[in-house]
């Protein structure tokens, strides 16, 4: 037996033979030319193919993984039309009068190589859909179709790395689960995979395609990231039960659909799902949550190359609304900064990331970032029961700075005419120790707050969230948070205000009892948990 180590993208546990995926790799041969004109044709010709096919797997995308998931082939049939990347393939066949097949090769070697050294890791990943879209259009230079074999049975697809467009083409009911030797969990190709519900591991190193052969036995277990190949007896049986458990734990849990959140001695609590774009929306229903307890939207501005405007934040906002049908949702300002950066921020280089200019603090320096997403938000208010909430509080002059702008925009919109809802409810994340040790000063202020035990976590302990090498030390069950988020709730409690958790925390179920004797009011957890949360409330009896 090999094992394999790398990181889990989608928790499940699949069985069966390895087939690794090979692409036809098209060998780029250079030949030189002497008609540039007929050569730039074909190009072009070439061109219009790759777009065709990509608006097919974009139509695919589109069906079986959402809007959001298939936009990347939207991206991708930008970046065929990208004017730097055209130039340069021109300028390759008129200035060395070479084969197309060769410029497009060595400009997409080139392309690819730029995205792979920038410290962005959202621009690192864009370095497999340059190399993706250049072999799309050699092959259709070389009229070859480009795409790999994949095996008839249900299989275990290995690869060393799997682009977005040839994850979107695996045929869903002959993969059991896909093994990538590299792969970041950032990319597209590991969102897709979570999205479609594949067993799939990322990154388990570049040794792993010399150690797998077709047809070898595997077991794939995307909880721990491992991949057992030929496995022994023990390890087989450990984990079929292990599968066959998880699946009867899943199945159990749908049994309590429409259930209520209620203890034992009738204590109700509100378990609401975390989100971070509006197509996860389908998982939210399938889940049965109550309603969205925390909707990050700064992915909204990650997944963009320029700040989103009013009318795609509103569009966005409301699609989630009107989606939940009344149900609470509640939307988190921009979250931007530390470990999520956008390069159109243009955001200065700090030492300390988490400390420096990030969440409120760049929407308080920025105050028109900050309208145009309030705006945005108010005007969505209309179309369902939206909570606002804003990250990173550690004051009570920040706060009043946020609500005075709050006004602000809601009167501007009134007197524009624009329909608001007045039962907007405005919250505030306790995140730093600040906010919870001063929270009987914040919760008159507010509606609710909500605890994001990420970075509490991080900011109680002094432990870096992004630094694994320090995990030993990072004690999420630490009294000291323990204590704030006790003194959050009583301090919320005392003066009106309600309060849920949104960090993983909240679905932590040996802490559910502790939370629902603090007062907590709301777990906010992402979609797939919510039912195992709820199956811990209603094992939970607050009378003894
Ligand atoms: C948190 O800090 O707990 C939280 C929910 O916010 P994020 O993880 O997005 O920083
Ligand atoms: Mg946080």
């Amino acid at each position: 037996m090999t094992t394999f180590k790398g990181k889990g993208v989608y928790g499940a546990i699949a069985l069966g033979r390895i087939s690794v995926f090979k692409r036809k790799e098209a060998s780029v041969k250079r030949t030189h030319i002497d008609d540039i004109e007929a050569e730039k044709l074909k190009l072009q010709i070439a061109k219009e193919k790759a777009s065709n096919e990509l608006l097919d797997i974009y139509n695919k995308a589109l069906k079986e993984v959402g809007e959001a998931n298939a936009q990347i082939f939207e991206i991708h049939m930008m970046m065929i039309e990208d004017e730097d990347y055209n130039e340069s393939i021109l300028s390759i066949i008129e200035t060395q009068s070479v084969n197309a097949e060769y410029a497009v090769a060595v400009t997409g070697d080139n392309f690819a190589e730029m995205f792979a050294s920038m410290d962005d890791t959202y621009m690192q990943a864009r370095s497999a859909d340059v190399k993706d879209i250049s072999n799309r259009i050699i092959s259709c230079l070389s009229q070859d179709d480009g795409e790999g074999d994949v095996s008839d049975e249900k299989v275990i697809i290995c690869a060393d790395d799997l682009a977005p467009s040839e994850t979107v083409l695996l045929d869903k009911d002959k993969v059991l689960a896909f093994v990538t030797a590299l792969g970041s969990s950032n990319s597209h190709t590991a969102i897709l995979a979570r999205t479609m519900n594949i067993p799939a591991i990322i990154g388990v190193g570049e040794d792993f395609l010399k150690n797998v052969r077709n047809g070898d036995m595997a077991v794939v277990d995307g909880y721990t990231g491992e991949i057992f190949v030929n496995p022994d007896r023990d390890t087989l049986s450990r984990l079929e039960l292990k599968k066959s458990e998880d699946e009867e734990k899943k199945h159990l849990l749908q049994e309590l659909k429409g259930k209520e959140n209620i203890t034992l001695d009738g204590t109700k609590i509100n378990i609401y799902a975390n989100i971070g774009s509006a197509d996860n929306i389908g998982a939210v229903l399938a889940g049965d949550a109550d309603g969205i307890g925390l909707f990050r939207s700064e992915f909204l501005y990650l997944e963009n190359t320029d700040y989103p405007t009013e009318e795609q934040q509103f569009a966005a906002y409301k699609k989630v609304l009107e989606s939940m049908a009344g149900k609470k949702v509640i939307i988190r300002t921009l979250d931007i900064g530390a470990d999520k950066q956008a390069d159109y921020f243009n955001l200065a280089k700090e030492e300390n990331p988490a400390l420096g200019c990030r969440a409120i603090r760049i929407c308080l320096t920025h105050p028109e970032i900050f309208k145009t997403q309030l705006r945005a938000l108010y005007r969505a208010s209309a179309y369902g029961n939206l909570g606002i909430m804003f990250p990173m509080i550690t004051s009570v002059s920040e706060l009043t700075q946020i609500l005075s702008i709050c006004e602000e925009v809601r009167n501007e919109l009134k007197a524009d005419g624009v329909a608001i809802s007045d039962k907007t409810e405005l919250g505030i994340m306790i995140e730093t120790p600040a906010a919870a040790i001063i929270s009987d000063k914040l919760a008159p202020m507010v509606d609710f707050f909500s605890v994001g035990t990420n970075d509490l976590t991080q900011y109680t302990l002094a432990c870096d969230r992004q630094n694994a090498s320090i995990e030993q030390f990072i004690d999420t069950h630490h009294e000291a948070i323990l204590r704030l988020i006790e003194m959050s709730a009583e301090n919320a409690h005392r003066h009106g205000a309600w309060i849920g958790i949104c960090g993983e925390l909240a679905a932590d179920t040996t802490l559910t009892e502790t939370f629902l004797r603090m007062g907590i009011d709301e777990l906010s957890v992402s979609p797939s948990f919510v039912l195992k949360v709820r199956d811990a409330v209603r094992h939970c009896d607050l009378s003894k």
